[in-house]
């Protein structure tokens, strides 16, 4: 199982299958899996059926790591005019995006250009903008950045990983700006030495991270969010927040559109709050790896639509 993860991981980050494999239509298929299409119209349209069913939702525009200025700004571009059909068809959806798809390998200066242009616009329209969390060389940067951030807006949210061992520490030097957080497990490789090697360390980490979370509260409206599929995590977490009066309305689920459906709607029935992240763009192959890389058993899914 391990072998497959870092195979699978090391194909996340390879040009050559990057440019590949999306051609085999028996790739794309699988895909369809876990993003309704490459398009907005696309993505807004599986928002819209999931608000009808009682889910907000988040829209991702999948890319990562640009290298040019202009391809900095046609990702601004693309998050506005999501915002602006988002507003248009007044579907609760907030924002989710990389700091290396808005140039923080270029300079941070521009980044933070970038991200107030998009956190400002979302902000007119009483949204909300998360920022992802990514590959451990760009931890310190994205922490800069939403502190940057964060004095000045309040609608910005960030995602911290509970495998990383610094992750503890960063929330504590973060807790003054009353942060709104998305914890998630962590989905690169990375070193023993940075990160904890062993999953039972990491959903233990993901416990002692979520209550100090919890704790912290709403901020403006917006909820702190648990960000994982794992259920056994998520009763531990329902019953420490019952146990300490924290209510439904503190926290809610994030979880990724097409896994564990079923799941979310129990969820949702128990009265918790469930916000479903959306993915589209035509970059999903590193993206996709990652999703496989999560659960070796879904490279047998793309085996059987191989041969279906
Ligand atoms: C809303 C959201 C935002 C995220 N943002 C980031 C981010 O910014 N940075 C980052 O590093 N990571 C991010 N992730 C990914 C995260 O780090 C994990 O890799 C991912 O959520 C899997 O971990 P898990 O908590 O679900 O637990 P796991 O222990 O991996 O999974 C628990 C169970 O959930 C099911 N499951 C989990 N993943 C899958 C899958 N891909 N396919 C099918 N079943 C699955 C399986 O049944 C599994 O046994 C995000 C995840 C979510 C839900």
């Amino acid at each position: 199982m391990a072998m497959m993860r870092s195979a699978l991981l090391w194909a996340s980050r390879s040009q050559k299958l990057r440019e590949a494999l999306p051609r085999y239509t028996f790739v794309r298929k699988a895909v369809k899996r876990f993003m309704p299409g490459e398009t907005v119209d696309e993505a807004l349209d599986a928002a819209a059926a999931l608000r009808g069913d009682g889910f907000p939702t988040i829209l991702t525009f999948l890319g990562e790591n640009i290298s040019s200025e202009v391809e900095a700004t046609s990702v601004v571009e693309q998050y506005l005019a999501a915002l602006r059909k988002i507003t248009e068809r007044t579907i609760d959806c907030h924002l989710s995006v990389k700091l290396t798809q808005l140039g923080i390998d270029l300079s941070e200066e521009l980044c933070v250009a970038n991200l107030t242009t998009i956190v400002r616009s979302a902000e007119a329209v009483k949204n909300v903008v998360w920022i992802d969390m990514e590959a451990t060389p760009y931890v310190d940067g994205t922490l800069n950045v939403f502190c940057r951030l964060r004095q000045h807006h309040a609608n910005v949210g960030l995602c911290l990983q509970s495998y990383l061992y610094r992750t503890g520490k960063d929330l504590e030097g973060l807790v003054g700006l009353a942060p709104v957080i998305r914890l998630v497990k962590g989905a690169y490789s990375e070193p023993a030495d940075l990160a904890f090697p062993d999953k039972r360390d990491v959903d233990k980490n993901y416990l002692t991270v979520a209550r100090s979370i919890l704790g912290i509260g709403t901020h403006n409206g917006v909820r702190q969010g648990i960000g994982t599929h794992d259920l056994l995590l998520m009763r531990d977490i329902q019953t420490y927040a019952a146990e300490k009066g924290i209510g439904k309305d503190t926290y809610e689920f994030q979880m990724l559109y097409g896994i564990r459906a079923d799941e979310q709607k129990r969820l949702l029935r128990e009265g918790f709050r469930v916000r479903v992240l959306i993915s589209y763009g035509t970059f999903w192959f590193p993206w996709y790896m990652r999703r496989l890389a999560e659960r070796p058993a879904n490279v047998l899914f793309v085996l059987k639509s191989l041969f279906a």
